[in-house]
């Protein structure tokens, strides 16, 4: 079985950091990769060794195939971690690494690719049993096919990009005579943004949450669940705070829903971390995308289950197989993480810039994953995620209240943060009660704003 001695880290902040504990904690050496504006970067300093790839625009450093692998070869790792972003849904370069005998701390290319395009996506999780949007069968592009199942499934529809991502390249459309133009739009920013103009339609659901469900397989044909994290606080398609378990969600639906997700991905003989994306509405759970990686939000599984996902993927990449049977999975207490940007927390414009000072909260239960320190300076070419906050509680209430603590202590300065935003969020009494939509933020920030 192939152990690794030595990792290269293909990302950058928080999550370049979060791969790189993990890795330490399992005697593994790792190699830091940076474009010129990271040099600084807390997982370039912590890193057995780190090697530049390249000027600040992503498409020259973080990106660049071959400069990373050069990076791989001259150090002499024997596994890539891609983390989130840039490079982790790539199945060519999923390909490439193993060509050259590197083991890609991920899914099987193939799977990469079939989940990567939204209609193959859903034809494959229609195939394996999973409830879907009601839509087309596949990609749409004649104007009269497209009317017809406007007109079968209902308006309003969505008209999304099957190389979609980030929210990019969706449009709502209400009535018959806005089809055409808007198909047009969506096709064609979908061209712009992604390379590729095709389209599909499926029912617009009016007021869902967003549930999601965080698989892994071992490659041979098991996988498990480790349960669901509710997105639904989301703006502009993004999230903002996630939450394990979801408030809505009973252990019934829990276990039956985590059991067809586990069977599908078993059938599939997907290996690694999964997650595969509902939207729910009227106890319904509707399949909208699956992730073929690690997610943003994974650490609110890790506090509820005890499994250290990132670990686990290193285990399977190595073919240790699953370290955990679904029988020995337990869900306790509730945890939320807070993505902190920097942002204005009022108009959401970016903040990069020098951080003069730099607090995080401690104590019990709580996690902060972030490559901040006091002198850092945040590049702007990035995502402006700078940290991620995540409390535990016994309970929500408890978690809640622990994490309004959390956020209190948090200080950063010199930039301006969405930390104001969570802490005015949790004063929320809908919020509280665990009450809100993929709507809701959104409707928030126009009330309170
Ligand atoms: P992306 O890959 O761009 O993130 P998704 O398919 O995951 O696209 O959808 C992102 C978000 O868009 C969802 O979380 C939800 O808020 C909204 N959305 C997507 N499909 C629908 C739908 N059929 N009805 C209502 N909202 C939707």
């Amino acid at each position: 079985m192939p152990e690794i001695k030595k990792l290269l880290i293909a990302n950058r902040g928080e999550i370049a950091l979060r791969i790189h504990r993990a890795c330490h904690e399992m005697g593994i050496k790792t190699v830091a990769v940076h474009s010129t504006a990271d040099a600084d970067a807390m997982h370039v300093r912590l890193a057995d060794e780190a090697i530049c790839i390249g000027p600040p625009p992503a498409g020259e450093s973080y990106l660049n195939i071959p400069n990373i692998i050069s990076a791989a070869e001259i150090s002499g790792a024997d596994a890539i971690h891609p983390g989130y972003g840039f490079l982790s849904e790539n199945a060519k370069f999923a390909e490439i690494v193993e060509l050259h005998n590197i083991l890609f701390v991920g899914p099987k290319p193939e799977h990469i690719r079939v989940m990567g395009d939204k209609v193959e996506a859903k034809r494959t999780a229609g195939a394996l049993g999973l409830p879907l949007v009601p839509g087309s069968d596949g990609a749409v592009s004649d104007i009269a096919e497209a009317k017809a199942i406007a007109e079968r499934i209902g308006y309003p529809v969505i008209i999304k990009a099957a190389s979609g991502g980030g929210g990019r390249g969706m449009k709502v459309c209400n009535a018959p005579d806005q089809l055409e133009t808007l198909m047009q739009q969506a096709g064609s920013e979908a061209k712009a943004a992604f390379g590729d103009a095709t389209v599909y339609i499926e029912k617009y659901l009016g007021n869902p949450r967003h549930i999601e469900f965080q698989v892994f397989g071992d490659g041979e044909g098991n996988a498990i669940h480790l349960g669901e994290r509710d997105c639904s606080l989301q703006r502009r398609h993004q999230k903002v705070l996630e939450e394990a378990p979801s408030p809505v969600l009973s252990a019934e639906d829990r276990a039956r829903m985590g059991g067809i997700v586990a069977k599908a991905m078993a059938d599939m003989g997907y290996r690694g971390a999964g997650t595969i994306e509902f939207l729910w509405e009227n106890g319904e759970f509707y399949f909208i995308e699956m992730n073929t990686r690690l997610q943003v939000e994974h650490p609110v599984t890790e506090m509820i289950t005890g499994v250290d996902l990132v670990r686990e993927q290193i285990r399977v990449a190595e073919g240790h197989g699953l370290s955990v049977r679904q029988e020995d999975i337990r869900f306790t207490g509730h945890a939320i993480e807070c993505r902190i940007n920097a942002e204005d927390a009022r108009t959401f414009a970016p903040s990069p810039g020098l951080v003069s000072y730099f607090h995080a909260p401690g104590g019990m239960h709580v996690r902060v994953d972030s490559g901040l320190y006091a002198g850092y300076r945040i590049p702007p070419y990035y995502d402006s995620m700078i940290a991620k906050l995540i409390v535990y509680g016994r309970t929500r209430e408890g978690c809640l209240m622990r994490l309004r603590r959390a956020l209190e202590e948090f200080v950063v300065e010199g930039v301006k943060t969405t930390i104001p935003l969570h802490q005015a969020l949790l004063d929320d009494p809908e919020f509280q009660a665990g009450d809100y939509t993929i709507k809701w933020l959104e409707e928030w920030l126009a009330r309170e704003g």
